[in-house]
Order: structure tokens, then C-alpha cells, then sequence
């Protein structure tokens, strides 16, 4: 995953660490491209903000995002892969509407804020079973041990937990139609997606810019539920338009299908894959061993993506926030309901940040001995 800054000359301060939980970093070589096309797309003369969404050199960039997603997810024939408005946000209800007929019972993992907000709007449209929660224990692990009812509609989990940092490493298996917020891990580690019926997220953590979320979705599952669906919340409406029913979020699927396109060329999912661990591994290992630092997680349900700790002296994490700053480290301020620190470690994130944090990390440790 090298990136060659110099060859990219972006007019800005390369030495910083964005451990931003999202949005959040992008690679130095979607932002050069991304930054032209905002000028001149592709020697047309415009912008990517100033041509038609239904021009063949747009379609083709929506084109070409739907289909990395499905390559980089070896997804079978049966999906269909949308990029559209509204943030994972929308997705909360949007599945429940298309998927749940009232009267009907979902099962949902209760696993942070994300999933509550998700188990929250699915209760506007049917019945839900929360099958497992870890909220009385501030959601610090994952509920692994849960049966779903036989006539649930589907199962709901969040396979990474961004505030809580925690992931989901093994996928429950399931007879029921499988469903996963994936916004803060998509796209960062191998796994067959084909076990799922749904798959979706915001794409401003680990693919792309805020303003589009990617939807996989399976054709088989739709079409059984009696409710009128308004066409901008019906999976089927856009799927007959090619993802194009309305105006796209046409930048931020431009940034989206750059970002695919650079994890292709790094190897895809498999070899960033590899990345991603060694990136954890260093951070844990050192949060581990230094007797300032703990994890806030049980550990076998540790995020690879959302490296949560606090320190032991609370009163030196100000002194410590402030030590890293200095060493351009940016972001790693832990979110107000677990306190301390939070490393997010997206795909995009090179190795070397992680080695510059652990140093700071250790530094800051002996100067305090
Ligand atoms: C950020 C995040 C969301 C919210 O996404 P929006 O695009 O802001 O609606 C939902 N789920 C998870 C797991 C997230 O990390």
C-alpha cells in the first residue's frame, strides 16, 4: 500500500496521521484524480459537477462502482448494487419497508448506537425481536449467543460497531435472510458476502466521500410485502433504473469508484486484508503492553477498523492528545460515550501512521515512568 506522495504533488501537509472515525482518510491518489476531474473531467473541458448525470461519461463511472463493488465482493448474479442518498441512515427504514410486512417480526443485534437507531426505525413498520444486546455492559462486546425466531423476516447485525469498537469476526449462521450494516468495515477484510441478502452502508468511512450509500441487495427477497413504498424508498425502483432513478450523488460516487478502483490495484480485499491486521495487531500489541494504555473491548470481539482505549490516569489523556498533536496525529479522540481514544484504522490509513501513533505511544510512556 505504498503511496507515492511526491508523484501526486497534492498542495497539502503530507506528515499528517487522519485516524478520523468518518469522514475519514482517503487515498493521496483519489484525491489527485478527484481534485482534476473537479476541473477538467477526463479533457472534456468540465467538471464532474458540470455534466449531465445521464452523459455516457457518467454513467460509465456509476457503472464501473456498481460493478468493482460486486467483483471486490464476489457477488452472485441474484444482487443488485445501488449507490444512493440518505446515509445508512435512510437504510434503517428503507429495509424495514421493503423487507418487513406490518404484523411481521425482524430479528435485530443490538450492538451500539447504530443498531439501536436501526432497531428504532424497524419498529415504525413491524415487530422486532432484539435476539441480543450488550447495551448493560456499554455495548463493550458482541452478543454472539442468541437463537432467531424461525419467522423472522430476516436478521439485522452491524458487523462493525464504529463508537464501540467492535466487529463481528465470525457471521452468525442463520436459516433466515441475513442483514448487515456494514458502513464503518465494508470492503476491509474477506468473507463471503454471499451469506448475506442485504449489504449496506454510508460510504464515508471506508469507501468514499460522504453523500452516497452502497446498497447490495439481493433481487430474490424483494416484492413480498404488501405496503405502497414510495419510489425514491423502493429497492425494485431503482434497480429498473440502473441506480439512476433520480439525480445520483454524482461526486461522491466519482470518489466512491476511485477509491474501489485503488483497492483493486492494491489486490482487493485479500491483500488489504493483510494490511488491516498488521495494522491492528501493532496498535493493540502496544495498547496491550504499555501500562498506560487498556482496551475497552473484550478482545475477541476487537474492531480492526475502530481501535478504542482509555488510559489508566485519565488525567493524562488531555497531556497525551496534546503530545500527539504535535506529532500531526489528527483525530484520535475517543467518542463521548466510551471516552479516551479512538484509532480508526480504515483501509486507507497506511501502516506508517500506525508506527508513528505506536511510537508516540511508547514515548509518551517513558517520559511519564
Ligand atoms: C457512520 C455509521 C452510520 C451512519 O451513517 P450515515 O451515512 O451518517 O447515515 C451507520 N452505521 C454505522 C455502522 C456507521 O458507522
Amino acid at each position: 500500500m505504498e503511496q507515492n506522495n511526491e508523484a501526486f504533488n497534492l498542495d497539502r501537509n503530507m506528515k499528517v496521521h487522519n485516524f478520523n472515525a468518518g469522514p475519514s482518510i482517503l487515498p493521496n491518489e483519489v484525491l489527485y484524480k478527484a481534485s482534476k476531474a473537479l476541473i477538467d473531467f477526463e479533457g472534456s473541458g468540465m467538471s464532474i459537477l458540470e455534466i449531465g448525470h445521464r452523459t455516457p461519461p457518467f454513467v460509465a463511472v456509476i457503472e464501473e462502482a456498481r460493478s468493482l463493488v460486486r467483483e471486490l465482493m464476489q457477488l452472485e448474479d441474484d444482487f443488485e448494487v445501488l449507490f444512493l442518498h440518505g446515509g445508512a441512515s435512510t437504510q434503517f427504514l428503507t429495509i424495514p419497508m421493503n423487507l418487513l410486512e406490518s404484523g411481521e417480526t425482524a430479528a435485530y443485534t443490538d450492538t451500539g448506537v447504530w443498531s439501536s437507531k436501526a432497531i428504532k426505525e424497524a419498529k415504525l413498520f413491524g415487530y422486532v425481536d432484539v435476539v441480543s444486546s450488550s447495551k448493560d455492559r456499554n455495548y463493550n462486546f458482541i452478543p454472539k449467543d442468541f437463537t432467531v425466531p424461525p419467522q423472522a423476516k430476516y436478521l439485522h447485525i452491524t458487523t462493525n460497531n464504529t463508537i464501540y469498537g467492535t466487529q463481528w469476526h465470525h457471521i452468525p449462521e442463520t436459516d433466515v435472510p441475513l442483514v448487515a450494516d456494514m458502513s464503518s468495515d465494508i470492503l476491509s477484510r474477506s468473507m463471503d458476502f454471499n451469506k448475506f441478502a442485504l449489504i449496506y452502508g454510508g460510504v464515508q468511512k471506508n469507501m468514499g466521500a460522504a453523500g452516497a450509500t452502497v446498497v447490495a441487495v439481493r433481487k430474490s427477497i424483494l416484492g413480498k410485502v404488501t405496503r405502497n413504498i414510495p419510489s425514491m424508498l423502493d429497492y425494485r425502483v431503482h434497480i429498473d433504473n440502473a441506480s439512476m432513478f433520480n439525480t445520483p450523488p454524482v461526486f461522491a460516487v466519482y470518489i466512491s469508484m476511485l477509491t474501489l478502483r485503488w483497492l483493486k490495484a492494491q489486490g482487493g480485499v485479500a491483500a488489504i486484508e493483510k494490511i488491516n491486521d498488521r495494522k491492528a495487531a501493532l496498535l493493540y500489541g502496544e495498547i496491550d503492553e504499555n501500562p498506560l494504555f487498556r482496551g475497552t473491548v473484550v478482545k475477541e470481539d476487537r474492531s480492526k477498523m475502530n481501535v478504542c482505549f482509555i488510559m489508566d490516569k485519565p488525567e493524562l489523556e488531555e497531556e497525551f492528545l496534546k503530545f500527539t498533536k504535535k506529532e500531526d496525529i489528527v483525530g484520535i479522540k475517543g467518542h463521548r460515550s466510551v471516552g479516551g481514544f479512538r484509532a480508526s484504522i480504515y483501509n486507507a490509513l497506511p501502516l506508517d501512521s500506525v508506527e508513528v501513533m505506536v511510537e508516540a505511544m511508547k514515548y509518551f510512556s517513558m517520559k511519564k515512568a
